[in-house]
């Protein structure tokens, strides 16, 4: 049996093995031998060479459906694949199987999926963050390497945070978002989970890269791996003081401050920078992510795709209530609900204008403290670390705030990073890194860097 047909087999087990976790929502050996068969086929293993991946399941393919995690998508087969996925296959990858979310990526805990929830990988009565928890467990069990997320506010480093791995949000327009169902086109990104640092960094590179299919993407060359070995000697590390408040979970304080001194005895400066506006970043977040959700949401109407009702008098109207009504979970009518509202004459001038004004300002405080000579900015990824499954899902507002250290960051469109920093009572704790825009070789670097540190020290407690 050749490499690629034995590491499928592999996967293929250990997916099995984790079906407990509910985190895959489609996957069969079948696809996966026919994947290590395309791998053996190729003229040259790739830089990937067979390495399975896992795929949120709302980056679209064409071997599998794609649900979103939301009955509204029910039977329905994208005729394309995403550009991500048919670059890590150009560049050797198997894909394995497409992985569980909060319906329509939206969530912090992949608690509103429609077809249940992700358990936790070291306590089943957590949650593993979200919206992407259903790869970031499959790689914190270890049954693969690194699996696509996407991100619209914290959706890969936040469950990253929570189920100890590393996980990477790239900048804006990075990688292609041609395939990836839309949710908040401004803000949304493919991103990586990763074992590693180094498997993050390969996964994204292999992905990234201008796209004629997504205008949005910049014509500026691949990203060329980054240096994991670089050293951190000489760079200056701004500590962000909104970011540390004095409620602080002290289990993720500790493992901050202990993050704190590995990066001084690393050779970084450290130095107290000031982001004032991000203390609005929920509030931003939550009137711009559903007003762009409420736009492309419209599409799912009974006609096109996936699930079609017909109620009422059997007409338009009837139709679209009938199909829209049965198909969308609370959570996502909620957002359609709030985002129609910003967006309606009247309160689009109070909400929605005001919200991209504040946006403005949230990104200009990354460019003031940038600007000031720190290369990078430390927080916390997370408040707490993961929490109990049902401890949020009656109360909309806790649940968002779950994101407030990850938001700021999509809304000012820059690159960030989740790395395993420690442990509060058994459980993972996540550091974020955060780079200029475009500077993802200095995130990974010194995530690297840092990487090499942590994995060598014990837990904190
Ligand atoms: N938790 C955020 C939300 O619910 C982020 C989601 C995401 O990044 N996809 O909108």
């Amino acid at each position: 049996m050749s490499g690629a047909a034995a590491a499928a087999r592999e996967t293929g087990a250990r997916l099995a093995r984790a079906e407990p976790l509910n985190a895959t929502l489609h996957w069969s050996q079948e696809l996966l031998d026919a994947e290590a068969a395309r791998v053996d086929g190729a003229a040259a293993p790739g830089p990937l060479g067979g390495m399975p991946i896992a795929v949120k399941d709302n980056i679209v393919t064409v071997e599998q459906p794609t649900t979103c995690g939301s009955r509204i998508l029910e039977g329905y087969v994208s005729p394309y694949t995403a550009t991500a996925v048919e670059r890590l296959r150009a560049a050797g990858a198997m894909v394995a199987a497409k992985t569980n979310l909060d319906e329509f990526a939206m969530g912090s805990s992949t608690e509103h999926s429609a077809f249940g929830r992700v358990k936790h990988p070291l306590d089943p009565v957590r949650v593993p963050g979200g919206s992407s928890g259903g790869s970031a467990a499959l790689v914190a069990a270890g049954v693969v390497p690194a699996a696509l997320g996407s991100e619209t506010g914290g959706s890969v480093r936040q469950p990253a945070s929570f189920c100890g791995v590393v996980g990477v949000k790239p900048s804006y327009g990075r990688v292609s978002r041609y395939g990836l169902v839309a949710f908040g086109s401004s803000l949304d990104c493919i991103s990586v989970f990763g074992r590693t640092v180094d498997d993050a960094a390969r996964v994204l590179s292999a992905m990234s890269g201008s796209d004629p299919l997504d205008a949005t993407t910049l014509d500026r060359p691949p990203m060329e791996l980054s240096d994991t070995l670089g050293d951190l000697q000489g760079i200056t590390v701004g500590l962000p003081k909104e970011y540390y408040p004095a409620d602080l979970d002290p289990g993720v304080a500790a493992a901050l401050r202990r993050t704190q001194n590995l990066l001084r005895d690393l050779g970084a400066e450290l130095r107290e920078v000031a982001l004032p506006n991000s203390a609005y970043a929920v509030p931003t977040y939550y009137i711009v992510a559903p007003a762009e959700a409420a736009a492309n949401l419209a599409r799912y109407d009974g006609v096109r795709y996936g699930r079609r009702r017909v109620g009422g008098d059997g007409d338009i109207r009837g139709l679209y209530q009938a199909t829209r009504g049965e198909g969308f979970g609370a959570e996502v009518r909620r957002r359609i609900l709030v985002g129609t509202y910003v967006l309606s004459s009247g309160y689009y001038e109070a909400y929605y204008r005001k919200a991209q004004q504040v946006r403005a300002l949230i990104a200009d405080d990354f460019r003031r403290a940038f600007a000031s000579g720190v290369d990078l900015l430390l927080t916390p990824t997370t408040p707490t670390p993961a929490f109990r499954a049902g401890e949020k899902t009656e109360d909309p507002v806790a649940m968002y705030l779950a994101d407030i250290f990850v938001s700021a960051v999509s809304l000012a469109g820059l690159p960030a990073l989740s790395l395993p920093a420690g442990r509060s009572e058994g459980l993972p704790v996540g550091a974020q890194l955060i780079a200029p825009f475009f500077e993802e070789p200095r995130l990974l670097a010194a995530a690297g860097a840092l990487e090499r540190v942590l994995s060598a020290e014990a837990e904190v407690r």
